[in-house]
């Protein structure tokens, strides 16, 4: 019997697993996660800016094992691709087919001033964090750093949470690049600053962070910040294992795929840690290709079993949301430009749809409905 091990329980992997356990007669499939439960990424700066409760956004891994899947849970730190072999700390995992979904996490670049001062957004655990640091009240200022997707969410959240406690701080978002959310439509970039700014928060473009002590925090413009809330969400990379491997891949660790997400022989890669070119670019990290890229791993693992001929990707993109707190969202959804609460509604909606278990989902959709409005 032929053994598949996938690397990670997030959407990919879950997507790819869902598929796979159809042919669990055929073959043993194994998932190993770092952590026992599966985490939703989208909704986690939620967690303070509209106080969802972070139970609902985590799905226990362990649930796998009554569907005939063995779940391992422990953090894979070397692999070995001519040896078919996966190292944790207790255990070696061997293999037939292998699918790599283990997503991508917060790139401090190396700096560890950086990465011991500021707080960051992974999982469900780490907006715990956040919303136990805003508790504690003993900051002066916020600081974000990033003006991506992740920082704005962020930023935003934060606001939505002071508003709902009448307190009054100031949140700085700083970006290194000449502007914030630098590929998107200009028509969003305006929408989204203006937004920003009747929310009072500032943001810095071409600046970065100089030195980051306990504190207080330079920025490159000579401003120092005293004791600021300081989050990081300025970039991301594949996990540390995927770096130490012997193939092609980007700079930031994301492994390139070809058309069938396979990078070796029996070997595939969906999610985050994928990168899949497509139309002279490559795609967008998200959950709709994470499930899609998922779903494809898996039947072309089938049919490598089998010895059938494998389907090539072809991603279709419904679009995007930028997600901000008081329901002044935009994106671009199935081809058509959206702003204000239609764009909330339709991030919101796929959110609930997408998150795992009927707890969960109705667990959602009450939370959002009871303060859905607020900020
Ligand atoms: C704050 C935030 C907001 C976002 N908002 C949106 C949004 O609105 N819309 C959207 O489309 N996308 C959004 N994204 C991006 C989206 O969440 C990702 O693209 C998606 O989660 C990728 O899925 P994945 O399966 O590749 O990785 P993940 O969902 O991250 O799953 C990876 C899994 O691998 C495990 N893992 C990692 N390393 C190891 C290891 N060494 N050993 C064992 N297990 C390991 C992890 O524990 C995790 O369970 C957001 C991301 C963040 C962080």
């Amino acid at each position: 019997m032929k053994k598949i091990l996938i690397i990670g329980a997030g959407f990919a992997g879950l997507a790819a697993c869902r598929i796979l356990k159809r042919i669990k007669k055929e073959a043993q499939l194994v998932i190993i996660d770092k952590n026992s439960y599966s985490n939703f990424l989208p909704l986690l700066p939620d967690v303070f800016g509209r106080r969802i409760n972070p139970d609902f956004l985590v799905w226990p891994l362990d649930r796998l094992e009554k569907g005939g899947v063995s779940f391992i849970n422990e953090e894979v730190l070397a692999l070995n691709l001519a040896n078919k072999e996966a190292s944790t700390v207790n255990n070696r995992i061997s293999y037939d087919y292998l699918l790599l979904a283990c997503g991508s996490e917060t790139n401090f670049y190396g700096n560890d001033m950086i990465r011991q001062r500021a707080l960051k957004l992974d999982d469900a655990h780490n907006a715990q964090e956040i919303t136990a640091a805003l508790k504690n009240k003993n900051f002066g200022s916020c600081l974000v750093a990033g003006g991506g997707y992740t920082g704005i969410e962020i930023s935003c959240g934060l606001r939505a949470y002071f508003d709902s406690r009448g307190m009054d701080k100031k949140i700085i978002i700083v970006e290194r690049a000449p502007q914030i959310l630098g590929p998107l439509p200009s028509w969003m970039r305006d929408y989204v600053l203006e937004n920003l700014s009747k929310l009072n928060i500032r943001v810095l473009s071409g600046v970065f962070i100089d030195s980051a002590e306990k504190d207080s925090i330079r920025l490159s413009s000579g401003e120092i910040l005293e004791r600021p809330l300081f989050i990081w969400a300025a970039g991301v990379k594949a996990p540390g294992f995927i770096q130490n491997l012997n193939i092609e891949k980007t700079t930031q660790g994301r492994i390139k795929v070809d058309e069938h997400l396979s990078f070796a022989q029996g070997c595939f890669a969906a999610g985050d840690v994928a990168n899949f070119s497509y139309k002279d670019n490559f795609l967008r990290m998200a959950v709709q290709f994470a499930i899609t890229e998922g779903e494809l791993a898996a039947h072309n693992i089938n049919s490598s079993i089998r010895g059938r001929p494998l389907k090539k990707y072809r991603p279709l993109d419904l679009g995007y949301v930028i997600p901000m707190a008081n329901n002044r969202s935009c994106g671009r959804v199935m081809g058509f430009e959206v702003r204000g609460f239609l764009a909330t509604f339709l991030h919101y909606s796929m959110c609930i749809y997408r998150s795992l278990g009927f707890k969960n989902k109705f667990g959602l959709l009450a939370e959002l409905l009871k303060g859905g409005g607020r900020c």
